[in-house]
C-alpha cells in the first residue's frame, strides 16, 4: 500500500522509524524489536539508510521485506542519495523491486566535508524525479523540517525548497524532531500557504538520555525550550527518571499535537520496543479516537 493513501479517510497515521543493525549478533535484536513493535499496530514502519548497509548482511530492504512479510506491516525504506551515482541508484532500485518494497523515503543525506559528494544527485527531489522517469511502482515520502534545514538560510526559503520536493513527486512529508510544538505549526502554516498540500506527519524523539539528545540536537538544529532543558537539568543523572520524563514529554506533545489535528505521528524509536510501547500506549485512545 502506498503511504500517502492511508490519510485518506482523515485518521491520524501512527508510524514508527527503526535503524536496521549494525553488528552481525545484534540481527537477533532486531528480530525482537520487530516482534514488539508490529504488537503495538503502527501503520507503517520506516527503515533507515546509512551508506554502505551494515555488516549484518541485514540491509534497509531486506528489513522492510521482513517487516511487510513476517509481520504484515506496511514499510518505507530510506534511501540517501548524496554519495551516489546514477548507476548506484539503479542497482538500488532492481533490490528494492525484488524485495517488494513500494515506499522510498527519499533524502539526500549529510554530506560528510572529508567525503566530497557525487554529482548525479544534488537534492532529495532529483532523486525523485530520477527514479519516476524509470519506473512508476514507487510512493514517494520526503523529509522536512519545521524549524528549517541546517543549510537553508530561513524556514521560506527551505519550504519554497520543500514545494519543490513534493512538485517532483513527494507525496507524503515526515518531519525532523522538534520539542517546541509551536515550530510545527508554524511550519504547517506557512507549507500550506505555499500550496504543500501532502500529508505531513511530526517526527517526535523521546528524549532518554540527555547526552545522545544533544549530541543529535547539534546536527539537526533543533532549538530546546525552557521546559525541556529545565527536565533535562533536572532528571539527566538518574537513568530511569530521566527515561520516564522523556516519555512523559512525548506523550504530552503527541497529545497537544493530535488535540491540533496532526495528520500523524512519526517516532523514532531508536530500535527501542520498550519505550516505544509506553507511548503507544499512553496515547492509543488519544491517536485512534
Ligand atoms: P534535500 O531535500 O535535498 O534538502 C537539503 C538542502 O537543500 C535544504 O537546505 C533544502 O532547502 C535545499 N534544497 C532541497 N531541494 C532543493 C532544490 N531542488 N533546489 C535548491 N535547494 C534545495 N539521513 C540518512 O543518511 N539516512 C536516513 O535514513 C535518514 N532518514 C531521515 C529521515 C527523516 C524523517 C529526516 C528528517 C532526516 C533523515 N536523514 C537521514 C537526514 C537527512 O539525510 C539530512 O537531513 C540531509 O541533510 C538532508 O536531506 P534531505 O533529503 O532533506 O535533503
Amino acid at each position: 500500500m502506498k503511504i500517502a493513501d492511508m490519510f485518506k479517510d482523515g485518521k491520524t497515521v501512527f508510524s514508527f522509524e527503526i535503524f536496521p543493525p549494525k553488528k552481525e549478533n545484534s540481527f537477533n535484536n532486531i528480530i525482537t524489536v520487530l516482534e514488539e513493535l508490529s504488537k503495538l499496530n503502527p501503520d507503517f514502519i520506516s527503515v533507515t539508510y546509512g551508506a554502505g548497509g551494515t555488516a549484518a548482511g541485514c540491509s534497509t530492504h531486506e528489513l522492510v521485506k521482513l517487516i511487510k512479510e513476517e509481520y504484515h506491516t506496511e514499510s518505507i525504506a530510506h534511501l540517501t542519495c548524496v554519495n551516489s551515482t546514477r548507476e548506484d541508484i539503479d542497482r538500488k532500485i532492481c533490490e528494492f523491486h525484488e524485495a517488494g518494497v513500494e515506499n522510498i523515503l527519499a533524502l539526500r543525506g549529510d554530506i560528510n566535508p572529508n567525503i566530497p559528494p557525487k554529482e548525479d544527485f544534488k537534492h532529495a527531489s532529483d532523486l525523485i524525479s530520477y527514479i519516476r522517469q524509470q519506473t512508476d511502482e514507487f510512493g514517494f515520502s520526503g523529509a522536512c523540517y519545521p524549524e528549517g534545514h541546517m543549510e537553508s538560510a530561513s524556514v521560506v526559503d527551505d519550504i519554497i525548497n520543500l514545494k519543490k520536493k513534493v512538485d517532483a513527486g513527494a507525496s507524503h512529508l515526515i518531519s525532523q524532531l522538534f520539542f517546541d510544538n509551536s515550530h510545527f505549526y508554524d511550519f504547517i502554516e506557512k507549507a500550506r500557504i505555499a500550496g504543500i498540500t501532502v500529508p505531513i506527519e511530526a517526527g517526535i524523539m523521546p528524549c532518554t538520555n540527555a547526552n545522545s539528545i544533544r549530541r543529535m540536537v547539534s546536527m539537526c538544529g533543533a532549538s530546546l525550550p525552557v521546559k525541556f532543558t529545565k527536565m533535562i537539568q533536572r532528571y539527566e543523572n538518574n537513568e530511569e527518571a530521566m527515561r520516564d520524563a522523556g516519555i512523559a514529554y512525548a506523550v504530552d506533545q503527541i497529545i497537544d499535537l493530535v488535540s491540533n489535528g496532526v495528520q500523524g505521528i512519526h517516532l523514532y524509536t531508536m530500535n527501542n520496543p520498550y519505550i516505544a510501547k509506553r507511548i503507544a500506549e499512553s496515547v492509543e485512545k488519544v491517536i485512534r479516537l
